[in-house]
Protein backbone atom coordinates (compact mmCIF):
# COMPACT_ATOMS: atom_id res chain seq x y z
CA UNK A 1 0.00 0.00 0.00
CA UNK A 2 1.70 3.13 -1.03
CA UNK A 3 0.05 6.41 0.77
CA UNK A 4 0.57 9.79 -1.31
CA UNK A 5 -0.46 13.27 0.10
CA UNK A 6 1.25 15.36 -2.73
CA UNK A 7 -0.51 15.55 -6.44
CA UNK A 8 2.79 15.10 -7.82
CA UNK A 9 4.58 12.59 -6.11
CA UNK A 10 1.16 10.68 -7.15
CA UNK A 11 1.18 11.80 -10.82
CA UNK A 12 4.60 10.77 -11.00
CA UNK A 13 3.22 6.90 -9.50
CA UNK A 14 0.73 6.46 -11.80
CA UNK A 15 1.67 7.86 -15.05
CA UNK A 16 2.30 4.53 -16.30
CA UNK A 17 -0.22 2.51 -14.93
CA UNK A 18 -3.62 1.53 -17.74
CA UNK A 19 -6.27 1.08 -15.54
CA UNK A 20 -7.10 2.89 -12.13
CA UNK A 21 -10.05 1.91 -10.40
CA UNK A 22 -10.92 5.35 -8.02
CA UNK A 23 -12.70 5.23 -5.04
CA UNK A 24 -13.45 8.54 -3.51
CA UNK A 25 -14.48 8.63 0.31
CA UNK A 26 -14.30 11.73 2.97
CA UNK A 27 -13.02 9.05 5.15
CA UNK A 28 -14.44 7.14 8.35
CA UNK A 29 -14.46 4.18 6.60
CA UNK A 30 -16.96 1.57 7.12
CA UNK A 31 -18.72 -1.43 5.43
CA UNK A 32 -20.47 0.69 2.56
CA UNK A 33 -17.43 1.93 2.07
CA UNK A 34 -15.49 -1.82 2.23
CA UNK A 35 -17.67 -2.93 -0.68
CA UNK A 36 -17.10 -0.32 -3.03
CA UNK A 37 -13.37 -1.12 -2.73
CA UNK A 38 -13.51 -4.91 -3.08
CA UNK A 39 -15.56 -4.26 -6.30
CA UNK A 40 -13.18 -2.14 -7.51
CA UNK A 41 -10.97 -4.81 -6.55
CA UNK A 42 -12.26 -7.35 -9.11
CA UNK A 43 -11.91 -5.08 -11.96
CA UNK A 44 -8.25 -4.63 -14.16
CA UNK A 45 -5.76 -2.92 -12.94
CA UNK A 46 -5.67 -0.91 -9.75
CA UNK A 47 -7.49 0.58 -7.31
CA UNK A 48 -6.94 4.08 -5.67
CA UNK A 49 -9.02 5.31 -2.94
CA UNK A 50 -8.86 9.13 -1.46
CA UNK A 51 -9.94 10.63 1.64
CA UNK A 52 -10.34 13.93 1.67
CA UNK A 53 -13.07 15.49 3.67
CA UNK A 54 -14.37 18.46 1.65
CA UNK A 55 -14.58 21.61 3.02
CA UNK A 56 -16.29 23.34 0.19
CA UNK A 57 -19.51 21.30 -0.31
CA UNK A 58 -20.55 21.68 3.28
CA UNK A 59 -22.90 24.58 3.63
CA UNK A 60 -22.66 24.61 7.49
CA UNK A 61 -19.14 25.46 9.38
CA UNK A 62 -20.10 23.40 12.05
CA UNK A 63 -21.21 20.17 10.01
CA UNK A 64 -18.28 20.14 8.56
CA UNK A 65 -15.87 20.05 11.93
CA UNK A 66 -18.58 17.83 13.43
CA UNK A 67 -18.05 15.18 11.08
CA UNK A 68 -16.52 12.25 12.19
CA UNK A 69 -12.39 11.53 11.59
CA UNK A 70 -10.45 8.44 12.32
CA UNK A 71 -7.32 8.67 10.01
CA UNK A 72 -5.30 5.70 11.62
CA UNK A 73 -8.14 3.52 11.85
CA UNK A 74 -8.96 3.95 7.96
CA UNK A 75 -5.33 3.32 7.13
CA UNK A 76 -5.84 -0.04 9.08
CA UNK A 77 -8.67 -0.56 7.01
CA UNK A 78 -7.11 0.07 3.62
CA UNK A 79 -3.95 -1.93 4.86
CA UNK A 80 -6.08 -5.05 5.66
CA UNK A 81 -7.73 -4.44 2.30
CA UNK A 82 -4.77 -4.68 0.79
CA UNK A 83 -5.28 -1.52 -1.63
CA UNK A 84 -2.86 -0.36 -3.76
CA UNK A 85 -2.65 3.22 -3.79
CA UNK A 86 -3.86 6.09 -1.10
CA UNK A 87 -4.25 9.88 -1.94
CA UNK A 88 -4.67 11.99 1.46
CA UNK A 89 -4.21 15.05 -0.28
CA UNK A 90 -4.99 18.49 1.89
CA UNK A 91 -6.45 21.58 0.67
CA UNK A 92 -3.25 23.48 -0.79
CA UNK A 93 -2.63 20.40 -2.98
CA UNK A 94 -5.89 19.67 -4.50
CA UNK A 95 -7.09 23.09 -4.76
CA UNK A 96 -4.40 24.92 -6.57
CA UNK A 97 -3.74 23.80 -9.75
CA UNK A 98 -5.86 24.84 -12.86
CA UNK A 99 -8.90 22.90 -14.66
CA UNK A 100 -9.20 22.09 -17.48
CA UNK A 101 -12.71 21.31 -17.19
CA UNK A 102 -15.70 23.35 -16.63
CA UNK A 103 -18.13 21.47 -13.68
CA UNK A 104 -21.73 20.76 -15.67
CA UNK A 105 -24.37 21.26 -13.09
CA UNK A 106 -27.31 18.96 -13.87
CA UNK A 107 -30.69 20.40 -13.31
CA UNK A 108 -31.59 17.67 -11.05
CA UNK A 109 -28.99 19.20 -8.35
CA UNK A 110 -31.70 21.57 -7.90
CA UNK A 111 -34.00 19.00 -6.41
CA UNK A 112 -33.87 17.35 -2.88
CA UNK A 113 -30.62 17.70 -1.15
CA UNK A 114 -29.74 20.77 -3.97
CA UNK A 115 -32.70 22.23 -1.75
CA UNK A 116 -31.69 21.89 1.66
CA UNK A 117 -27.69 21.73 1.27
CA UNK A 118 -27.15 25.10 -1.02
CA UNK A 119 -24.19 24.87 -3.23
CA UNK A 120 -23.38 21.00 -1.81
CA UNK A 121 -23.69 19.82 -5.27
CA UNK A 122 -21.54 22.61 -6.66
CA UNK A 123 -18.84 21.77 -4.16
CA UNK A 124 -19.08 17.62 -4.81
CA UNK A 125 -18.47 18.63 -8.11
CA UNK A 126 -15.60 20.65 -8.41
CA UNK A 127 -13.72 18.55 -6.21
CA UNK A 128 -14.58 15.41 -8.30
CA UNK A 129 -13.56 16.90 -11.42
CA UNK A 130 -10.56 17.75 -9.97
CA UNK A 131 -9.74 14.41 -9.04
CA UNK A 132 -10.94 13.19 -12.55
CA UNK A 133 -8.49 15.53 -14.10
CA UNK A 134 -4.86 14.40 -11.22
CA UNK A 135 -5.97 10.55 -11.84
CA UNK A 136 -7.48 10.05 -15.05
CA UNK A 137 -9.18 6.80 -13.61
CA UNK A 138 -10.74 4.18 -16.13
CA UNK A 139 -13.34 3.67 -13.21
CA UNK A 140 -15.27 5.52 -10.85
CA UNK A 141 -17.15 3.88 -7.99
CA UNK A 142 -19.76 5.42 -6.33
CA UNK A 143 -23.07 4.67 -4.10
CA UNK A 144 -26.26 4.86 -4.83
CA UNK A 145 -27.05 5.55 -1.09
CA UNK A 146 -25.94 8.93 -2.63
CA UNK A 147 -27.94 8.64 -5.61
CA UNK A 148 -28.35 12.31 -6.71
CA UNK A 149 -24.71 12.69 -6.21
CA UNK A 150 -23.85 9.64 -8.35
CA UNK A 151 -26.67 10.60 -10.73
CA UNK A 152 -24.50 14.32 -11.22
CA UNK A 153 -21.29 13.00 -11.33
CA UNK A 154 -22.44 11.01 -13.75
CA UNK A 155 -23.99 13.95 -15.91
CA UNK A 156 -21.37 15.73 -15.71
CA UNK A 157 -18.51 13.31 -16.94
CA UNK A 158 -20.65 12.50 -19.90
CA UNK A 159 -21.44 16.41 -21.04
CA UNK A 160 -17.58 16.78 -20.36
CA UNK A 161 -16.70 14.22 -22.41
CA UNK A 162 -14.23 12.35 -19.90
CA UNK A 163 -13.18 8.77 -20.15
CA UNK A 164 -14.12 7.17 -16.82
CA UNK A 165 -17.12 5.07 -16.08
CA UNK A 166 -19.33 5.02 -13.77
CA UNK A 167 -20.03 2.02 -11.32
CA UNK A 168 -23.07 2.55 -9.11
CA UNK A 169 -22.78 0.35 -6.43
CA UNK A 170 -25.85 -0.91 -4.12
CA UNK A 171 -25.93 0.63 -0.35
CA UNK A 172 -24.81 -1.55 2.54
CA UNK A 173 -27.06 -1.95 5.62
CA UNK A 174 -26.49 -2.73 9.18
CA UNK A 175 -28.42 -5.74 10.55
CA UNK A 176 -30.85 -3.36 11.77
CA UNK A 177 -31.39 -1.67 8.38
CA UNK A 178 -30.23 1.59 8.52
CA UNK A 179 -27.73 2.39 5.85
CA UNK A 180 -23.92 2.41 6.69
CA UNK A 181 -22.90 5.92 6.96
CA UNK A 182 -19.67 7.85 8.54
CA UNK A 183 -22.33 10.16 10.16
CA UNK A 184 -23.69 7.05 11.96
CA UNK A 185 -21.20 7.47 14.56
CA UNK A 186 -22.30 10.56 15.78
CA UNK A 187 -25.42 8.91 17.11
CA UNK A 188 -26.31 7.90 20.35
CA UNK A 189 -28.04 4.70 21.11
CA UNK A 190 -31.61 5.72 21.38
CA UNK A 191 -30.71 7.92 17.90
CA UNK A 192 -29.63 5.00 16.49
CA UNK A 193 -33.18 3.02 17.59
CA UNK A 194 -35.18 5.89 15.78
CA UNK A 195 -32.92 5.81 12.26
CA UNK A 196 -33.73 1.95 12.18
CA UNK A 197 -37.59 2.14 12.68
CA UNK A 198 -37.21 4.80 9.97
CA UNK A 199 -35.91 2.23 7.38
CA UNK A 200 -38.60 -0.12 8.81
CA UNK A 201 -41.25 2.35 8.85
CA UNK A 202 -40.72 3.62 4.97
CA UNK A 203 -40.44 -0.05 3.47
CA UNK A 204 -43.63 -0.57 5.11
CA UNK A 205 -45.29 2.94 3.74
CA UNK A 206 -43.51 2.33 0.63
CA UNK A 207 -45.11 -2.13 0.14
CA UNK A 208 -48.48 -0.02 1.03
CA UNK A 209 -48.01 2.92 -1.63
CA UNK A 210 -47.62 0.05 -3.95
CA UNK A 211 -50.46 -1.59 -3.32
CA UNK A 212 -52.41 1.33 -3.50
CA UNK A 213 -51.13 4.63 -4.78
CA UNK A 214 -53.34 6.95 -3.44
CA UNK A 215 -52.51 6.15 0.37
CA UNK A 216 -49.47 8.28 0.31
CA UNK A 217 -50.39 11.52 2.05
CA UNK A 218 -47.10 13.35 2.73
CA UNK A 219 -48.32 15.08 5.93
CA UNK A 220 -49.21 11.88 7.44
CA UNK A 221 -46.07 10.31 6.71
CA UNK A 222 -43.81 13.26 7.70
CA UNK A 223 -45.98 13.18 11.47
CA UNK A 224 -45.30 9.96 11.49
CA UNK A 225 -41.99 9.96 11.48
CA UNK A 226 -41.71 12.61 13.61
CA UNK A 227 -43.82 11.03 16.06
CA UNK A 228 -41.28 8.52 15.62
CA UNK A 229 -38.39 10.58 17.25
CA UNK A 230 -37.21 12.38 14.48
CA UNK A 231 -36.06 16.08 14.98
CA UNK A 232 -36.88 17.62 11.36
CA UNK A 233 -37.27 16.25 7.64
CA UNK A 234 -35.56 18.36 5.16
CA UNK A 235 -36.79 16.02 2.56
CA UNK A 236 -39.18 13.00 1.54
CA UNK A 237 -40.24 12.33 -1.88
CA UNK A 238 -40.84 9.37 -4.47
CA UNK A 239 -38.93 9.12 -7.37
CA UNK A 240 -38.16 6.65 -10.02
CA UNK A 241 -34.92 6.13 -10.47
CA UNK A 242 -34.61 5.91 -14.12
CA UNK A 243 -36.53 8.87 -15.55
CA UNK A 244 -36.46 11.03 -12.55
CA UNK A 245 -39.93 11.36 -12.73
CA UNK A 246 -42.14 11.57 -9.71
CA UNK A 247 -44.59 7.63 -10.17
CA UNK A 248 -48.22 9.05 -11.21
CA UNK A 249 -49.83 5.62 -10.71
CA UNK A 250 -48.97 2.42 -8.75
CA UNK A 251 -47.66 0.86 -11.74
CA UNK A 252 -44.48 3.20 -11.76
CA UNK A 253 -41.74 2.25 -9.90
CA UNK A 254 -40.10 4.73 -7.51
CA UNK A 255 -37.91 4.63 -4.12
CA UNK A 256 -38.77 6.95 -1.14
CA UNK A 257 -35.89 9.61 -0.90
CA UNK A 258 -35.48 11.36 2.68
CA UNK A 259 -33.33 13.78 4.44
CA UNK A 260 -34.08 14.15 8.10
CA UNK A 261 -32.28 15.44 11.30
CA UNK A 262 -32.18 13.47 14.24
CA UNK A 263 -30.99 16.21 16.99
CA UNK A 264 -28.06 17.51 14.81
CA UNK A 265 -27.17 14.44 12.67
CA UNK A 266 -28.51 14.88 9.35
CA UNK A 267 -29.29 11.36 7.54
CA UNK A 268 -30.25 10.41 3.47
CA UNK A 269 -31.74 7.73 1.95
CA UNK A 270 -33.70 6.08 -0.49
CA UNK A 271 -35.89 3.07 0.11
P1 LIG B 1 -18.50 9.34 1.69
O1 LIG B 1 -17.24 8.95 2.39
O2 LIG B 1 -19.70 9.37 2.60
O3 LIG B 1 -18.35 10.59 0.85
O4 LIG B 1 -18.82 8.18 0.67
C1 LIG B 1 -17.88 7.72 -0.28
C2 LIG B 1 -18.57 6.80 -1.24
O5 LIG B 1 -19.13 5.69 -0.52
C3 LIG B 1 -19.74 7.46 -1.99
O6 LIG B 1 -19.75 7.02 -3.32
C4 LIG B 1 -20.95 6.95 -1.23
O7 LIG B 1 -22.12 6.91 -2.02
C5 LIG B 1 -20.50 5.55 -0.84
N1 LIG B 1 -21.27 5.06 0.30
C6 LIG B 1 -21.52 5.72 1.46
N2 LIG B 1 -22.31 4.96 2.26
C7 LIG B 1 -22.57 3.81 1.59
C8 LIG B 1 -23.33 2.64 1.87
N3 LIG B 1 -24.00 2.49 3.02
N4 LIG B 1 -23.36 1.65 0.95
C9 LIG B 1 -22.68 1.79 -0.22
N5 LIG B 1 -21.96 2.86 -0.56
C10 LIG B 1 -21.90 3.87 0.33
Amino acid sequence: MKIFKSKHKLKEEISNIKDISFVPTMGGLHKGHISLIKKSQNFKGKTLVSIFINPTQFNKKNDFLSYPRNLKKDLKILKNLNVDLIYLPNLKDIFTFKVKKKIFLDKFSKKLCGKSRRGHFKGVLNIVNRFLQLIEPRYIFLGVKDFQQSYLISKHILKRKINTKVINCKTIREKNGVACSTRNNNLNKAQYKIASNVVKYLRYKKKIIKKKFSNFKFDLIKKDLLDLGVTKIDYIELYNLKNLKKPKNKKDKFRIFIAFYLNKTRLIDNI
